[in-house]
């Protein structure tokens, strides 16, 4: 009896000093996933939930050389590479971001960039894809333009999510 309420005591414990440090940690979204094949996972599942399954190919790989500032990229034609380091936080964040390039390609074959109006607004509406699907977490290139999707860009990102 007496060692149960210790151990219990000492859960307590260390569940009290665990949580504070935990929800006070503001970069806790960049924290990568414990290995590499809880990331495949992560996007596997959402990948399937988005419909891709047997349409294009997404590929948790280590990026650090090849491309040591993106967490995600079309590699080729269907083909995704996200990196292995990407925080567990915005995973499915990234995977909406790129999977809305995939859609864009299929919108627009071979001309995204120009059917938008530059690689600037390509970007955009692929994080306004992300946003439409309830992800607030992470939107870099709206980020980096300080304002949030237009009504257009809106429209846009529903019209690719629609397109599934
Ligand atoms: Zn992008």
């Amino acid at each position: 009896m007496r060692s149960t309420l210790i151990a219990l005591l000492a859960f307590v414990a260390v569940f009290l000093l665990a949580a504070p440090a935990q929800s006070a940690d503001r970069d806790s979204l960049r924290k990568p996933c414990a290995t590499p094949a809880v990331t495949q996972a992560i996007v596997d599942q959402r990948t399937a939930e988005l419909g891709e399954t047997g349409k294009s190919m997404w590929i948790v790989q280590d990026m650090s050389v090849s491309h040591p500032k993106l967490w995600g990229v079309i590699a080729a034609k269907n083909i995704v590479w996200v990196a292995e380091t990407a925080g567990c936080g915005f995973l499915r964040s990234l995977v909406d971001h790129e999977w809305a390039h995939l859609q864009q390609d299929r919108k627009y074959p071979g001309r995204a960039d120009a059917a938008y109006g530059g690689m600037d607004e390509v970007e955009i509406i692929a994080d306004c894809v992300a946003k439409e699907f309830g992800n607030p977490d992470y939107s870099p290139y709206l980020k980096l333009r300080g304002s949030g999707c237009t009504e257009y860009e809106k429209q846009s990102a529903r019209s690719l999510i629609e397109l599934r």
